[in-house]
C-alpha cells in the first residue's frame, strides 16, 4: 500500500514546482464527467518534472503510476481508483522546426511539427493551418490531447495519426528512465505500441505537407458542421463507445449502424444513454455513473451479438476497474 500522504510531502518538498491534487475526483478529469477519486494527481508541466514525479513516485514508494491527457476517451470507476494519475496537459510546447533540420525521406517538402503531450488536438490542428501545412485537417474536432491521440491512434474523416506522426519521444518507468524515440509505433486501427507499454508520452515530431490555408481552412469547417450535424456533442461522452467491427468479405462494418439496426437509440440506464442522435456514442444525460454506463456497454453488445453475430469490442480505455467486470 502506498503512503500517499508521505508520497505527497516528498514529492512537495523534492519538486517544488510540481502542481498536486490530494483525492483528485476523476469526474473533473474525464468528458464523460464520471469517475471517484484517485489519491494523488500530478499537473507536471515540463519533461524534467515528469521524470523527477516518476523516479520518487516508483522507486521511493512503489506508486503505480496512471499517464492521461484530456480524459475524452477514459471511463473511470465510480470508486476511483488507487493510483497516482499524471496528467500531461501541462506539457503544451508547440514549435514549427527549422526548415529542413529534420528530413523525412518519404516527404522531401515536409515541415516537422514539435508538439508536447499534453497540446489539445485543436490546437495543433490550428497550429498547422496558422502555418499553412495540411494533414491535421482530420484532428480539429477530437477533443483530446496529442499524447492521447498517438496512444489511440485517433483518426475522423479518413484521416489518422499514424499519416502524420514521423517520431514520439516517450519516458519508460524507472529504474529504466530511458528516453525512447519511436519512428514506428506500431500504429493499427485505434492502437500503437503504447497500449501495451507503461510509458509516459511526452512529445510527438509530424511531418505534414505545405498546403493551401484557404482549403485547409474549408476542409476543417466541412468536418466541424458534419460533426455538428451528427454527433451528440451537447452531452458529456467519449465519442464512439465501440471499435469498428472487422471487415466482413470486403465491406466496412460500423458498430454505430449495428447498434441502430437491433433498435437501441434511446436505451436507457441510470443517467446512461445510447444517444439517440447517433448510435455509437453512449451520452451521461445527468447523473450517470460509471456502473450505468458499463451496464448500459454491456446490454448493448449482448443486445447486438444476439441479434447479428458482432462482438462489439470497447474503444473507450478503462480505469480502476477489474478485467473481469470490463470484459463483461
Ligand atoms: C465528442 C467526442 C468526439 C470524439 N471523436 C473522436 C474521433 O473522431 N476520432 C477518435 O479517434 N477519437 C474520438 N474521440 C475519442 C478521444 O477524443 C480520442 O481517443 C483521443 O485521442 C483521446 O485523447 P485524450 O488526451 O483525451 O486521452 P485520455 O482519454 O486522457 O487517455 C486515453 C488513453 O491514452 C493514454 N494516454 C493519454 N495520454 C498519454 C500520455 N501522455 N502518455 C501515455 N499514455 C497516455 C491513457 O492512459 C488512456 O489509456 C472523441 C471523444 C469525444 C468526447
Amino acid at each position: 500500500m502506498t503512503n500517499w500522504n508521505a508520497l505527497y510531502d516528498r514529492l512537495r518538498g523534492s519538486v517544488p514546482s510540481l502542481e498536486l491534487r490530494r483525492d483528485e475526483p476523476m469526474s473533473r478529469h474525464t468528458t464523460f464527467k464520471v469517475g471517484g477519486p484517485v489519491p494523488l494527481m500530478a499537473l507536471p508541466k515540463s519533461e524534467e518534472e515528469v521524470r523527477q514525479a516518476m523516479s520518487v513516485a516508483v522507486l521511493e514508494f512503489g506508486a503505480h503510476p496512471f499517464f492521461m491527457g484530456k480524459g475524452s476517451n477514459l471511463l473511470v470507476s465510480d470508486a476511483g481508483a488507487d493510483l497516482l494519475v499524471i496528467k500531461a496537459d501541462g506539457l503544451d510546447r508547440l514549435e514549427l522546426e527549422e526548415e529542413g533540420k529534420t528530413q523525412v525521406a518519404a516527404r522531401p517538402n515536409g515541415r516537422v511539427i514539435v508538439a508536447g503531450s499534453g497540446v489539445s488536438m485543436a490546437r495543433l490542428a490550428n497550429f498547422a493551418l496558422e502555418n499553412g501545412l495540411t494533414g491535421l485537417e482530420f484532428a480539429h474536432g477530437i477533443p483530446g490531447s496529442v499524447g492521447g491521440g498517438v496512444y489511440m491512434n485517433a483518426g475522423a474523416y479518413g484521416g489518422e495519426m499514424s499519416q502524420v506522426v514521423t517520431s514520439v519521444s516517450s519516458a519508460d518507468l524507472p529504474p529504466e528512465e530511458m528516453i525512447r524515440e519511436l519512428k514506428d509505433p506500431g500504429f493499427s486501427y485505434r492502437h500503437s505500441v503504447y497500449q501495451e507499454r507503461n510509458e509516459f508520452i511526452l512529445r510527438v515530431c509530424f511531418t505534414l505537407e505545405p498546403g493551401d490555408p484557404a482549403e485547409i481552412k474549408a476542409k476543417m469547417d466541412d468536418f466541424a458542421q458534419r460533426r455538428r450535424e451528427k454527433q451528440p456533442l451537447e452531452y458529456p461522452s467519449a465519442g464512439s463507445t465501440f471499435k469498428r467491427p472487422p471487415e466482413v468479405d470486403g465491406q466496412p462494418v460500423y458498430a454505430a449502424a449495428l447498434i441502430d439496426q437491433c433498435g437501441l437509440k434511446g436505451l436507457t440506464v441510470g443517467g446512461a444513454q445510447v444517444s439517440e442522435k447517433h448510435a455509437g456514442f453512449i451520452v451521461n444525460k445527468g447523473g450517470a455513473t460509471c456502473n450505468d454506463i458499463v451496464e448500459l456497454m454491456a446490454q448493448v453488445r449482448e443486445r447486438v451479438f444476439r441479434e447479428t453475430g458482432v462482438t462489439l469490442e470497447p474503444e473507450v480505455r478503462y480505469l480502476g476497474m477489474e478485467e473481469d467486470t470490463w470484459n463483461f
